[in-house]
């Protein structure tokens, strides 16, 4: 039996694996656990990892060796591996790492509080078939003004590159009505802003319910002020989601569109279901209907069989488009993938020149957006102190941009309305122009 009912998770990985993290909480705390005072001192220590890159799954496997001190230190500490990189490499992982003591794939967490507690077996794999899980009844552990929800678990597109699909099963969509209770629940407890959460979120689909049906309906919880969403697929972004945004000043004016490549020969054997003509109509679609929305994207360099004029192509879309931010990736093979079979003929090198020339020309174009902003007024939701400077608190606009602001008369949780002074890397910092505690009138329709 356990007795020290501490616990302890680091998370690695996107926005659905801290959603996962907060379930686990929720779900352990349900059994008496309480947040351990250190990773050192904790009963239990749990590392939330993610396969989707091969680097971030070569950090967990250094990280999992450095950890083996911390077994070494306190005998009686139990070490769990959870979340894609345990659904994928399954029982190995335990001969891999000695002094691990249980892995647990994204559908097997209710079962952590019941192998930790009645721990007989030194070695234990929960690893179960995929698809069945939404642990809709479960409320994630959550403190601050900005929550996340998954609305959705699992994905069917089977991009060519990418592990989600095996690792987290098929699509399923969580039923409307537990999703309305969920931010009520959170409204009530002082939430102001969530970001409803699902790997193609376009795809929500509850009977007649869409995904502009959800963001309608999110729109009328009371005290929920601000409502953001990712990720968008293109093959699923439609017309009404855009108006939707529109039509709801609730609903922030940012759009998370990854393109991953401008070549229709690359998205093509990326599978991702659309071309490159056909992702513009939709920026043009979306800038038509609220034409200061913010568009944010990911893009894959070096993808096999990428040549120069393939990459000029994402080039080309990067400078027309004028993305306000892009996540960059350099492509890296994921076993099990269909892409594995590719040959992956661009050398590293060249991958490394293409990621840094995007790079570049990313960041200048992200600059000179915010640099056009001086002078404008927003509305940014306080979320935390900010970490250069204890004078200022950081929060985040209804673009999703990055704000500093002075801390006067407003609090953490608190919207208020500032002017964009100047651009400090890629923050706005801003002096306050009025002080509202009431919640401010976010982007207009
Ligand atoms: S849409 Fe494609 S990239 Fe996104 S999670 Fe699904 S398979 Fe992966």
């Amino acid at each position: 039996m356990m007795k020290n009912r501490t616990y302890h998770i680091e998370t690695f990985g996107c926005q659905m694996n801290i959603y996962d993290s907060a379930i686990v909480e929720s779900l352990l705390q349900r059994t008496g656990f309480i947040t351990a005072v250190s990773r050192e001192q904790a009963g239990l220590f749990l590392i939330n990892t993610c396969s989707v890159r091969k680097h971030a799954e070569q950090r967990v496997f250094a990280l999992l060796s450095q950890y083996k001190k911390l077994k070494d230190d306190n005998p009686e500490m139990r070490i769990g591996l959870i979340g894609c990189i345990a659904q994928i490499q399954g029982a190995e992982l335990l001969k891999m790492f000695p002094h691990l003591d249980f892995i647990a794939g994204p559908d097997d967490y209710r079962r952590i509080p019941e192998i930790v507690c009645n721990f007989e077996s030194p070695k234990t794999a929960l690893i179960s078939c995929l698809s069945s899980e939404d642990y809709d009844d479960v409320k994630p552990y959550q403190s601050g003004p900005c929550a996340g929800v998954a609305v959705m678990r699992g994905c069917d597109n089977f991009c060519s590159y990418c592990v989600v699909p095996y690792a987290r099963g098929r699509e399923r969509s969580r039923p409307l009505v537990s999703l309305i209770d969920e931010f009520h629940r959170l409204s009530d407890s002082g939430v102001k802003e969530i970001t409803l959460l699902g790997q193609n979120v376009n795809s929500y689909r509850d009977n007649d319910n869409d995904f502009a049906a959800l963001l309608y309906a999110a729109a009328k919880v009371d005290g929920i002020e601000r409502i953001r969403f990712m990720t968008s697929h293109p093959k699923d972004l439609k017309e009404n989601i855009i108006l939707a945004m529109a039509a709801n000043r609730k609903i922030a004016p940012h759009l998370h569109l990854p393109l991953q490549s401008g070549s229709d020969k690359i998205l093509h054997k990326m599978n991702r279901g659309y071309t490159a003509e056909k992702y513009l109509n939709l920026i043009t679609m979306a800038r038509k209907i609220i034409p200061d929305i913010s568009i944010t994207t990911d893009i894959i360099v070096g993808f096999p069989g990428e040549s120069d004029a393939d990459f000029q192509q994402t080039m080309d879309i990067v400078n027309s488009v004028r993305f306000d931010d892009t996540f960059t990736y350099r492509y890296s093979v994921r076993p099990g993938t269909k892409a594995a079979a590719f040959i992956d003929d661009v050398p590293e090198q060249l991958k490394i020149e293409r990621l840094e020339e995007i790079i570049s020309a990313v960041r200048r174009i992200g600059r000179e957006n915010l640099e056009k902003l001086i002078g404008k007024t927003f509305t940014v939701l306080i979320e935390n102190e900010s970490r250069k400077d204890s004078d200022w608190w950081m929060g985040r606009t209804e673009h999703n941009r990055i704000a500093v602001i002075p801390k006067n008369s407003c609090f953490i949780g608190d919207f208020t309305n500032f002017t964009a002074g100047e651009i400090s890397g890629f923050t706005i910092r801003a002096e306050i122009k009025e002080d509202l505690h009431a919640p401010a009138a976010l982007h207009e329709a």
